[in-house]
């Protein structure tokens, strides 16, 4: 699981994530949401540590991440992107590689799998993601959908302990956008462990165990959808349900 106590980010003197906890237990799926500049990315990219937390603590199955606020070691970086999985918005896929170059180079320099254990798993993940005919090709000549759902291959490839999604369809048309919520949803539905920023909120009332609602880097307002997205306490939250509908 994921255990996230007391955690605190800060720019100079602006507080950007103040005194976080957050619990996401294996296979559960979190929404995170909230308006703009909340904090949500930083949320994100501090459990991963491309971040470093100002205080606090980040456990990823019992095993903190590193002693905050140092700076952690090159073999604790190494082993908390091991258990993450990290899906941007951007997809930032290499572009001069080919699709299956992307999904199978981490494999490699990472967890050191051989390059043929490496294409197997790859060819097996793009089978999930509905993609292995485009094994193949490069990026560019694969649509924005297509180039999200490779993107998370690329993190699952890792066997990661939690999937982090960063406004993962926000990039993309509408209709687009559902074929890779509906590959989320298949992830959520295997029992994939993950945190979703999003602003679909669809998915989040349908597939999230739990929604977290994120306002000036506190959790203001956290329960099962049915609860939040029938019965908002918070008025942040009400406004901001408001805003997306
Ligand atoms: P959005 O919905 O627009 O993506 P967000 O909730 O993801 O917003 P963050 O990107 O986490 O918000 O930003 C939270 C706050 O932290 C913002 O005020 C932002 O300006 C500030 N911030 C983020 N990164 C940095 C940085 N590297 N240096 C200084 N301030 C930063
Ligand atoms: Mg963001």
């Amino acid at each position: 699981m994921v255990s996230i106590e007391g955690l605190t980010k800060s720019y100079g003197d602006h507080v950007v994530l103040d005194d976080i906890a957050l619990d996401v237990y294996p296979g559960e799926v979190v929404a995170l949401i909230g308006p703009s500049g909340a904090g949500k990315s930083t949320l994100l990219r501090c459990i991963n540590y491309l971040e470093t937390p100002s205080s606090g603590t980040i456990s990823i199955t019992g095993e903190p991440v590193a002693a905050v606020p140092s700076k952690p070691t090159k073999a604790e970086l190494l082993a908390v992107r091991r258990r993450t999985g990290m899906v941007f918005q951007g997809f930032h896929l290499f572009p001069h590689l080919s699709v299956l170059r992307n999904v199978t180079l981490a494999q490699e320099l990472v967890l050191g799998r051989k390059p043929q254990e490496a294409r197997e798993v790859a060819l097996k993940l793009l089978d999930r993601v509905g993609l292995a005919a485009k094994a193949d090709a490069k990026p560019m000549q694969c649509s924005g959908g297509q180039q999200q759902r490779i993107a998370i291959a690329r993190a699952l490839a890792l066997d990661p302990v939690v999937m982090l999604f960063d406004e993962p369809t926000s990039a993309l048309d509408p209709e687009v956008g559902q074929e890779v919520l509906a590959v989320m949803r298949e992830l959520a539905d295997q029992g994939t462990t993950m945190i979703v920023v999003t602003h679909a909120m669809g998915f989040a009332r349908k597939v999230a165990d739990q929604v977290a609602v994120l306002a000036h880097g506190a959790i203001v307002e956290q329960s099962h959808p049915d609860e939040l997205f029938t019965r908002p306490q918070h008025a942040v939250t009400r406004r901001f349900l408001e805003a997306v509908a």
